[in-house]
């Protein structure tokens, strides 16, 4: 944990968040400006600010859960990125994946997040 990171302060819970899943080594919750409804992201509890700074079994929870969430939402469509350092975008400097589901022509998402 980093006493000055805003994802750890959303897991210890001094920040609120929608979360839609926690497991004891990742958390995920609903991204607070959104690019289309269901934007999530995923996050390993172990603080690190890029892939070269946590460990593999945080690291390797991050895909399986975001494509589970992926299939939560009920998207045939969406984009899982992660943007790794400054130069390619990166604010938050504790890692995420984002999940970005696309709409289903013509009728939208049914979004039903998995039990936590
Ligand atoms: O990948 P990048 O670091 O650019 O994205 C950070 C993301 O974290 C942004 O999409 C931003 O909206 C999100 N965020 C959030 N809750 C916060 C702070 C940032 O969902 N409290």
């Amino acid at each position: 944990m980093a006493a000055s990171c805003i994802f750890c302060k959303i897991i210890k819970g001094e920040i609120p968040s929608m979360k839609v899943f926690e497991s004891e080594k990742t958390l995920a919750f609903l991204d607070i400006n959104p690019l289309s409804s269901g934007h999530a992201l995923v996050i390993p509890k172990y603080h690190g600010a890029t892939l070269t700074d946590i460990p593999d079994d945080s690291l390797s929870e991050l895909l399986p859960v975001a494509a589970k969430l992926a299939r939560a939402t009920g998207a045939e469509q969406y984009n899982i990125l992660q943007n790794n350092g400054e130069m390619a975008h990166q604010v938050v400097k504790h890692v995420h994946l984002h999940m970005i589901p696309k709409p289903n022509e013509n009728e939208g998402l049914g979004i039903s997040w998995p039990q936590q």
